[in-house]
């Protein structure tokens, strides 16, 4: 077996096993592999090891993948979105997980009324309030998806978040903890066109914490693909 379905099999094996601690289905946790910053043959290999969902944060680089790969996969843009971006994204997203303010909504909402069908997607929280993440603060939420749930051009179904990076995972799942409240608190403002279907949180240094805390969506790409190769 190649790494890649090395990789994949022990992290299936690890989500599967927080899942069932937790009282969970294991099959209600998609795993969506983060390919930024590798091939095309590397997702290849990752696609025929099983993997159905692919996440890129970068539209630049998501393109190209998705000319080649194409609907073999479902797309989810992860990254912080420019305004100015969006409709590429939109192009190539089946979920956009970074929606995080008013003027972003409203070019989603824009794109998606003109298309004909609404554009999913989550709104990226900003749960322990570090300077440097995107995202909302957790006590705007519900004033934000009151504005957002007006507009017929997009469609919200969840939350994500990003923890900040710590050496034990055990120490942010608090974080994880109160995505899940806001979403439960977020679905019972029975918004229109608001549902609160998908937690995206968990990445490879914390899955199984954000698993044990209800993720249905995990976002891992080094512990699948290995280290990135960043260049400047
Ligand atoms: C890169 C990235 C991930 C995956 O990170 P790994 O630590 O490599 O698993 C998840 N979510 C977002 C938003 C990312 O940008």
């Amino acid at each position: 077996m190649s790494n890649i379905a090395t990789n994949l099999q022990e992290i299936r094996q690890r989500i599967a096993e927080a899942a069932r601690k937790a009282g969970r289905n294991p099959d209600e946790v998609t795993l969506i592999a983060v390919s930024k910053n590798h091939t095309v043959d590397q997702i290849r290999e990752a696609l025929a090891a099983g993997i159905t969902d692919l996440g890129e944060n970068r539209v630049q680089e998501a393109v190209p993948k998705y000319q080649a790969i194409g609907k073999a996969a479902t797309w989810h843009m992860i990254g912080t979105l420019q305004t100015n971006k969006a409709r590429q994204a939109v192009a190539f997203a089946d979920l956009i997980h970074s929606l995080d303010r008013t003027s972003l909504a409203q070019e989603l909402h824009r794109l998606g009324q003109r298309r004909g069908r609404p554009v999913p997607v989550l709104v990226q929280v900003n749960v322990a309030g570090e300077e440097s993440k995107h995202g909302l603060p957790p006590a705007e939420l519900p004033a934000f998806l009151e504005q957002i749930s007006a507009m017929d051009g997009l469609c919200v179904q969840g939350l994500m978040t990003i923890a900040p990076a710590a050496d034990d995972p055990e120490s942010v799942r608090p974080v994880f903890a109160r995505l899940r409240r806001l979403s439960e608190q977020a679905a019972r403002l029975g918004l229109p066109r608001v549902e609160m279907r998908w937690l995206s949180m968990g990445m490879s240094g914390d899955y199984e914490a954000a698993v044990a805390e209800g993720a249905n969506l995990v976002r891992i790409g080094s512990a699948i693909f290995g280290p990135r190769n960043y260049r400047s």
